[in-house]
C-alpha cells in the first residue's frame, strides 16, 4: 500500500443524521482514511447530541470553520412539530444550516454534477447553472402574527440617534388576518454581492440576478442597486475575465434560465434561490447529484451535499430492508472541501486526490454503476442499480487503480 497523502492543515468535519449520517461513515472509512492522512476537528451534529448540549455544538462548528477556514458538513434534522416527539427534544431547535450561514455571513452556491449518461430532463441544459443563494434574512428571519380580529398593523422605525420615529401603516383589518415584517441589511447584500463575484471571476461564468423590483420598489429594488454598485466596482475585473453582468426581473430570469443552455451563476434573493435550486436540481436529474458551498466574504468555506437526510430510505433501512442511496453529493462535499484545503495550504498532491476522487465517481456512473435514483434517468438504460454501499465500493475499487 502505497503512503498516505499528506493533508496539511485541518479540516472541520460535522456530522450529521438519518441515512447521511450512514453514508459518511462509509466515505470516510472506505474513500478517505486508506488513502489520505487528514487531521478533522470532528463536531457532532446529530440530532440528539445537538439537543444534549442545547444546540451549543452547531455555534462550535460554525466557531472552528471561522478558525480553520474549511468545513464539511453532513446533512443534519431541522427538527420540526414530529422530529420533538420523535426525538424527545427539549426544544425544537432552528436549522443548524440557518445557525451556521448566519455565522459566517455566507452565500451558499449550489452547482450540479453532469455526467454524460445523466441528460438533464431540461434538454436545453447543457453546462451545469450555479445558484448564489443569499442566506440571510427576508423570510429567513422575518416576525409574523396570526392577527386575531380588527385592528391595525403599522412598522415603526426607531432611530438609534434618537431621532424622530417613523410609522408606516401596513393594514386596518376589519377581522382576522396575518401579518408580516421582514428585514435585511446593507452590508449582508452587498457581501452577497461580492461573494457572487469573486465565485463568478474564479468560475469565470456570467452572473444573472432577479427580483420583483417592479412590485417592491423599494426593498427589492435595494437589492438590485446595491448588487449593480458592487458589480460596477468591478467592471474591470469583469471585462479582463470576459464575463458579463445580467439584470433581470426575476419573473423573466425563470423563463430565460430555462431556455438557456446553462453555464452561468444565477444569483438569487434568499427565498428565490431556496425554491429555484431544488428546480434546478431536479432539472438537471437528481438531488443527489447537488453540491452545495457556503462561502463567507472572509473566504471561509464550508461544503455540504444539497440533499436532506433521506428520512424514507432511512426508514427502510432501520426495518433491515437494503437501500440505494446515492452518496455523490455527499462524497463531493468531502473532496470540496479537500480540493479547498489543498488550494489554500498550497499542496497541490491533496488537490489531485481530490479531483482524481471526483473523477472516478463520474466513470463509475458513466461505466454504468449508480444508484436507483439515477438509473431512473440514465440513457442509455442501464437493468440494475447498486446498492448504497455496492456503489461505494465500486468507486473505491476504482479509485485504488486511479491513484
Ligand atoms: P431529502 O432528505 O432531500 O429527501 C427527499 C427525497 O429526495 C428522498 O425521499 C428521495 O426520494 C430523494 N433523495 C434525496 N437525496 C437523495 C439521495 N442522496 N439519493 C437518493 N434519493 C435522494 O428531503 P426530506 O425528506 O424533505 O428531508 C429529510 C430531512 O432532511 C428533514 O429532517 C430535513 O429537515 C432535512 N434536510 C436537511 C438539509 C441539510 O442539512 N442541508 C437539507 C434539506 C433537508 P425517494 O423517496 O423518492 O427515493
Ligand atoms: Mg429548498
Amino acid at each position: 500500500m502505497a503512503e498516505l497523502i499528506k493533508v496539511k492543515n485541518p479540516i472541520v468535519e460535522m456530522d450529521g443524521d438519518e441515512m447521511t449520517r450512514i453514508i459518511w461513515q462509509m466515505i470516510k472509512e472506505k474513500l478517505l482514511f486508506p488513502f489520505i492522512d487528514i487531521d478533522l476537528k470532528y463536531y457532532d451534529l446529530g440530532m440528539k447530541h445537538r439537543d444534549d448540549t442545547d444546540d451549543k455544538v452547531t455555534v462550535d462548528a460554525a466557531n472552528a470553520i471561522t478558525e480553520y477556514g474549511v468545513g464539511v458538513k453532513c446533512a443534519t434534522i431541522t427538527p420540526n412539530a414530529d422530529r420533538v416527539k420523535e426525538y424527545s427534544l427539549k426544544k425544537m431547535w432552528v436549522s443548524p444550516n440557518a445557525t451556521i450561514r448566519s455565522i459566517l455571513d455566507g452565500t451558499v452556491f449550489r452547482k450540479p454534477i453532469i455526467m454524460k449518461n445523466i441528460p438533464p430532463g431540461v434538454t436545453a441544459w447543457k453546462k451545469p447553472i450555479t445558484i448564489g443563494r443569499h442566506a440571510y434574512g427576508d423570510i429567513y428571519k422575518c416576525v409574523e402574527y396570526v392577527v386575531p380580529g380588527a385592528g391595525t398593523a403599522e412598522i415603526v422605525f426607531t432611530p438609534a440617534d434618537g431621532g424622530e420615529k417613523k410609522s408606516l401603516l401596513i393594514h386596518r383589518y376589519e377581522g382576522p388576518g396575518v401579518v408580516m415584517g421582514m428585514h435585511n441589511t446593507e452590508k449582508s447584500i452587498r457581501s452577497f454581492a461580492k461573494a457572487c463575484i469573486n465565485y463568478a471571476l474564479s468560475e469565470k461564468i456570467d452572473i444573472w440576478f432577479g427580483t420583483k423590483d417592479t412590485i417592491s420598489k423599494l426593498y427589492h429594488g435595494f437589492f438590485r442597486d446595491v448588487f449593480a454598485d458592487e458589480v460596477s466596482k468591478a467592471k474591470a475585473q469583469f471585462e479582463k475575465a470576459g464575463i458579463s453582468y445580467r439584470y433581470l426581473l426575476i419573473d423573466d430570469a425563470v423563463a430565460q434560465i430555462v431556455k438557456s443552455p446553462g453555464g452561468m451563476m444565477w444569483a438569487c434573493m434568499n427565498y428565490d434561490g431556496d425554491v429555484m435550486s431544488d428546480m434546478v436540481a431536479t432539472g438537471f436529474g437528481s438531488l443527489g447529484l447537488m453540491t452545495s458551498v457556503l462561502v463567507s466574504p472572509d473566504g471561509k468555506f464550508e461544503y455540504e451535499a444539497a440533499h436532506g437526510t433521506v428520512t424514507r430510505h432511512y426508514y427502510e433501512h432501520l426495518k433491515g430492508n437494503t437501500t440505494s442511496t446515492n452518496s455523490i453529493a455527499s462524497i463531493f462535499a468531502w473532496t470540496g472541501a479537500i480540493a479547498k484545503r489543498g488550494e489554500l495550504d498550497n499542496t497541490p498532491a491533496v488537490v489531485k486526490f481530490a479531483r482524481t476522487l471526483e473523477q472516478t465517481i463520474v466513470d463509475t456512473v458513466e461505466s454504468g454503476i449508480m444508484t436507483k435514483d439515477l438509473m431512473l434517468i440514465a440513457s442509455p438504460a442501464v437493468s440494475k442499480y447498486a446498492q448504497t454501499g455496492e456503489f461505494i465500493d465500486a468507486v473505491a475499487e476504482r479509485l485504488k487503480k486511479a491513484l
